[in-house]
């Protein structure tokens, strides 16, 4: 099956949400499509990941329809682009095919030539909005991209925390449309609930399955790699995006030990959700009936109380420790030197004087 290519459309209705990063907050960014279906694990954005070592490969040979497009969020005065081609092991070298370039992302200009299987543009500030690798005519082998190479004056940031997600509607095709735009949205924001969630060694994945199901009952849910939402919910709340956000999350967690608290584990994926992503949304906590325990946004929101007044990086550490599978309820005496019920009743006792 080929997969279509994700139009333009949807990059420019999520043209908000994909601002830039925090760490980084002058840099475009860029998203990646192509008519062509990945490889195995050679995904998409291996190609602009900043590391040579990795590599997209399509899984098909290459039609001359076919293309590979990396789509900046605005247009960008460039100085060069550079791309490679090939294997490490130096197979699979583009030959037949060119480099484009575009100011609007519709109309596409040749601007090099590849040769022994890499292409290069002095292109002399001139604006850039979209690069695309086209092969010029039918290829015998499949297309290898090893690294995109955008200099620029004002930097575009490459793909820190490379991810693709693979969307199956076999259940409700009629979602598609609706279930590629929360892929590109959850792709978008992988670098910073990765931020989040980061802790020192630990690698997310970088393929994530989102399925559509008639038969799910619930909302959604996450198991490893494995995202399934209701057909049902998200025809009913489509805007309801912030919930794939959620279950994105908890792939990101991987928490493998079983003692984490389901309180803190649901709670630490709410707070990247309500008080990053979606940050006003998470309603108000009513204090004469709420516990800090209640999980979802209610722990998302305490949280978020305690990150604030006693330690900016609680999540992240709270993360780490139940990642690590060495999370114990002392950890909070440990980090803030008073007891998660401590922290409860005061936290409750702040809502009540607002
Ligand atoms: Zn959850």
């Amino acid at each position: 099956m080929r997969i279509a290519p994700r139009t333009l459309v949807v990059l420019v209705l999520l043209g908000v949400a994909t601002g830039a990063s925090a760490d980084e907050p002058s840099a475009v960014l860029a998203t990646v499509q192509s008519s062509l279906e990945t490889a195995g694990k050679q995904i998409r954005q291996f190609a602009f990941d900043g590391d040579p070592e990795t590599y997209f490969e399509s899984k098909e040979n290459p039609h001359a329809t076919d293309q590979f497009t990396l789509v900046l969020d605005k247009p960008v005065a460039v100085t060069r682009v550079k791309v490679t081609t090939g294997k490490p092991d130096g197979t699979d070298k583009l030959e037949a095919g060119v480099l484009q370039t575009s100011v609007d992302g519709k109309k596409f200009t040749e601007v090099a030539k590849f040769v022994g299987g890499s292409a290069n543009f002095d292109s002399k500030d001139q604006k850039v909005l979209a690069v695309r690798v086209q092969p010029t005519s039918d290829l015998s082998s499949p297309l290898v991209i090893r690294e995109i190479v955008v200099e620029s004056p004002q930097p575009v940031a490459t793909f820190r925390y490379p991810i693709e997600f693979k969307v199956d509607v076999t259940d409700a095709p009629e979602m598609k449309e609706w279930a590629d735009k929360v892929a590109v949205l959850c792709e978008a924001w992988y670098p910073r609930l990765n931020d989040q969630l980061k802790s020192d060694g630990f690698k997310p994945a970088t393929q994530i399955t989102m399925t559509m199901k008639n038969s799910y009952k619930g909302v959604a849910e996450a198991s490893g790699t494995r995202i399934t939402g209701s057909v049902k919910f998200f025809k009913a709340r489509p805007d309801d995006l912030g919930a794939m956000i959620h279950e994105t999350c908890h792939v990101i967690q991987r928490y493998r030990a079983r003692g984490n608290p389901s309180w803190l584990v649901e709670g630490v994926a709410d707070y990247v959700r309500f008080f990053i992503y979606e940050p006003g949304n998470a309603g108000p906590v009513n204090p004469l009936q709420a516990h800090y325990n209640d999980s979802y946004r209610t722990s998302a929101s305490f949280l978020a109380y305690v990150s604030d007044k006693y330690d900016k990086s609680l999540v992240l550490k709270l993360n780490k420790l139940m990642r690590e599978g060495k999370y114990k309820e002392e950890a909070f005496k440990n980090l803030t030197g008073k007891t998660v019920q401590e922290l409860g009743e005061e936290w409750l006792e702040s809502l009540k004087t607002k």
